[in-house]
């Protein structure tokens, strides 16, 4: 099989981003992770098949339509109450559901998340960008999901776009096999790491894991990879790591590598919050909100010192 015709799970394409990478990028959003971020915005990526989603809003009713009451399989998965019209999920069953279950219902209340491409079909999407990769110095970032749990693909993927001229960066958690981590990164020229928590213990209680393999890779791929560029991130979660003593342990964990040229504070956002709900999930942090402005400002200025510049806004 020719590199181009590797296949991935990808979640979704999306174009003209600005905050994931130098210039104007198209993300492209791989499934599958091996962490579960109780702030996640993106509860549909973290699967490794692809999964059914409904929302009962657009649902045209059992009387008006049915369709899903009558697929073969899963029996069950669709169902209704007895003097209500609304279908309802089994999502045990629903989530064994295939693709086919979404293209029979006329209303878009089911759909799925995830597909299989190419490398090659994957491309000939991101390449509609190009004009815009030149103007600004963007090109392509792997996202997810955990990118690098499709290493074959991820790596297949990055180096036939830099045989187009396209610039490549990957946004990663790190919580991967090392090896991983090594064959995508000979492909990469940014990477986008995230230092969630320092404490091991606080970390495997919000994110599912602790962060001794995901510090080894991050040290271990600073020092294998000199020519790469490394941007560190944290996604700041109000009493959960917005505090100077995480932001100075993670800033005396890059100082000392010069190919760690940035560290970005990605303010708290419920944007993905309603997606649970058509996954048949809980979403956890319902209490939260984003963090202080006066907080974010505090914190950037330390990241900013530290960098020798002007705070980031
Ligand atoms: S197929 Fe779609 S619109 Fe029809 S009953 Fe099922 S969920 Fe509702």
């Amino acid at each position: 099989m020719s590199a181009e015709a590797v296949r991935g799970l990808v979640l979704n394409i999306q174009h003209f981003c600005t905050d994931d990478g130098p210039g104007i990028r198209t993300n492209v959003f791989l499934k599958f992770c091996s962490l579960h971020c109780k702030w996640c915005s993106n509860p549909e990526s973290i699967g490794p098949k692809p999964e059914i989603a409904y929302d009962s809003r657009k649902c045209i009713g059992a009387k008006a339509c049915g369709r899903c009451l009558k697929a073969p399989a899963p029996e069950g998965a669709f169902y209704v109450v007895e003097g209500e019209d609304t279908v309802r999920v089994n999502w045990d069953l629903a989530h064994e559901a295939g693709g086919e279950l979404a293209a029979l219902c006329p209303a878009g209340a089911i759909s799925l998340f995830g597909r299989s491409m190419t490398v090659d079909e994957v491309l000939q999407e991101v390449e509609q960008d190009g004009t815009f990769y030149r103007e600004s110095g963007g090109g392509i970032t792997l996202s997810g999901g955990e990118c690098l749990l499709q290493p074959d693909f991820s790596a297949a993927l990055l180096r036939e776009a830099r045989n187009r001229g396209i610039s490549t960066a990957i946004e990663t958690a790190g919580n991967v096999p090392w090896e991983f981590m090594e064959k995508v990164l000979h492909h990469v020229d940014v990477m986008l790491h995230d230092h969630k928590l320092t404490d091991p213990v606080r970390h495997k209680l919000w994110t599912g894991a602790d962060n001794s393999r995901i510090l080894a890779n991050f040290k271990k791929a600073y020092e294998t990879f000199p020519d790469t560029k490394f941007i560190a991130r944290t996604p700041l979660i109000p009493g959960v790591n917005d505090d100077e003593e995480h932001i100075r342990a993670v800033l005396a964990f890059i100082r000392p590598h010069a190919n760690v040229v940035d560290y970005q504070l990605l303010p708290y956002h419920r944007f993905g919050a309603s997606k649970y709900g058509f996954l048949g999930k809980v979403y956890e942090l319902q209490d939260f909100s984003p963090p202080a402005q006066e907080t974010l400002e505090r914190l950037r200025a330390i990241i900013a010192e530290s960098f020798g510049r002007a705070p980031a806004l």
